[in-house]
């Protein structure tokens, strides 16, 4: 093994070119709790476990990179959810990631779950959801999802167009099916977040507007269909949202519309649907708010706004998915290379690159979104150093954890861990440079070693599958 000697004059400069929330650790070896599932922990030897089974041995046993998620830690944070939102709906918004298996989970913990394709939406019935309690998004439905969704019953499609209404009307008209909906709008709240991930204002997809009257448009033109049933009105308002400022007003723009809608037509709208959003701890900086305090502010605000109203509290509910998956997987690289790379400002980088990348976590490259990451196959007492941990595909992007201080002596060989990797990694994973995804691994509940796949590794035979050739050579893979 090489190691890497930072000279001790070099740290202070190598610290200069870090972003300023990022603080030296005082211990680099520490898991802290807000960032990682219930049963991680770092075992005497050194080694960062979870569930009883060390990493070592998960990719010993499953290989590198890898995506390892609590299961233990799942359902207590789905659980938390449906306590907290007791007497209203929680669906899990499976597009953070979804298996068979994790449908499962939901359906035994009494959640419902969203789904936004065909895709999604045929795995959560092979996992056994209840169609009844299952929702399907999406702004361009094709008319095979649609089919699916309304054979199966699902107990609401979140409309968001004219073109689908007419779709779904005239579907229904052939079949005699009927159509449960709910009408998508944008309350115009840009949250605090990613330009990219907000999407309640109103120059993006998705929604119906609700300043330009296009809401009530859609509103009325379900209500008074024969084949579809109205039941009330969708807002989401963007992603990684860290207070409730922004439900705040998309609770206050929607009842308002309820309220409108109720003048108009004469008919109180039952339902009211808040969206996901709701943040978690990616980095030490990131302060999320408890489920519980989320809860009762959520409630404080539609029960207020009702009050003023004089309307009845609809039957709320809400679509967390990050919150609930997030913070359960970690993902598990090895390192390859290690290259002190000097500055402009005459100080230096530590670049640390990986056996992934880009490929299994799109969200630094796509939304400047920030990791924290650890050494996991041991414990080391060197000074840290600031180190970029980067993936391996032709592209200078590919960064996975822009900033984060490691132990001074990270080497070939040493296993990172990037906790918070949950949702959106592998369900947007990738195979670009022709990179096989990692595969999902559940570790169980208790200290026993119990551990299974969600999903398995993709070969480059899978790769080559998809390929009809030619085939002039008889060279294959090793
Ligand atoms: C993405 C999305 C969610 C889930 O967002 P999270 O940030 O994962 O909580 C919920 N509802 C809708 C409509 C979405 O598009």
């Amino acid at each position: 093994m090489t190691h890497m000697h930072v000279a001790g004059s070099v740290h202070a400069d190598v610290a200069a070119a870090g972003p300023q929330w990022l603080t030296l650790p005082d211990d680099v070896n520490a898991l802290d709790p807000a960032l990682w599932s219930g049963s991680a922990g770092r075992g005497h030897d050194g080694i960062v476990d979870v569930a009883g089974v060390s990493v070592t041995d998960l990719l010993a046993e499953y290989g590198s990179p890898l995506y390892v998620l609590d299961e233990a830690d799942f359902r207590q944070r789905a659980r938390t959810f449906r306590d907290a939102f007791a007497g209203w709906d929680v669906y899990y918004a499976g597009k953070a990631f979804l298996t068979r298996t994790v449908a499962s989970w939901i359906d035994e913990e009494g959640l419902c779950l969203d789904t936004c394709t065909g895709g999604e939406l045929i795995t959560a019935l092979q996992g056994g959801m209840d169609p009844a309690r299952i929702g399907l998004h999406g702004n361009n439905k094709s008319i095979d999802e649609l089919k699916l969704a309304l054979s199966v019953g699902v107990g609401r499609i979140i409309v968001d167009s004219l073109d689908e209404i007419t779709r779904i009307e005239k579907l229904c008209r052939e079949t005699g099916w009927h159509a449960r909906v709910m009408v998508r709008v944008t309350a115009g709240v840009e949250a605090h977040t990613h330009e990219y991930i907000a999407t309640a204002h109103e120059d993006q997809k998705f929604g119906f507007s609700i300043t330009n009257g296009a809401a009530m448009v859609a509103m009325v033109r379900c209500h008074t269909s024969d084949v579809i049933d109205l039941q009330g009105i969708h807002s989401h308002i963007g992603s990684q949202i860290f207070d409730t400022a922004g439900f705040e007003v998309a609770a206050r723009r929607t009842m308002k519309l309820l309220e409108q809608f109720r003048q108009a037509t004469g008919t109180a709208l039952p339902e009211l649907d808040l969206g996901g959003g709701f943040g978690i701890a990616y980095t030490n900086q990131d302060s999320p708010a408890t489920v519980e305090s989320l809860a009762a502010s959520l409630r404080e605000i539609v029960t207020l706004e009702a009050r003023g109203r004089g309307l009845e509290v609809p039957h709320i509910s809400l679509e967390p998915g990050r919150a609930i998956v997030g913070p359960t997987t970690m993902a598990l690289y090895t390192v390859g290379t290690v290259k002190p790379v000097d500055l402009d400002t005459g100080a230096q980088r530590i670049y640390v690159s990986v056996d992934g990348g880009m490929s299994d976590n799109i969200r630094p490259a796509l939304y400047a979104a920030e990791y924290s990451a650890v050494i996991a196959n041991r414990a080391s007492t060197v000074t840290p150093v600031l180190c970029r941990i980067v993936g391996k595909h032709c592209e200078a992007g590919d960064i996975l954890v822009r900033d984060v201080y490691l132990p001074g002596d990270v080497s070939p060989g040493d296993v990172i861990a990037v906790p918070g990797a949950g949702a959106y990694s592998r369900s947007m994973a990738s195979n670009y440079n022709h990179v096989p995804r990692p595969a999902v691994v559940r570790v169980g509940i208790g200290d026993h070693p119990d551990t299974s796949v969600l999903l398995r590794r993709e070969s480059i035979d899978d790769l080559l599958s998809l390929d009809p050739g030619p085939v002039t050579s008889e060279v294959q893979w090793p």
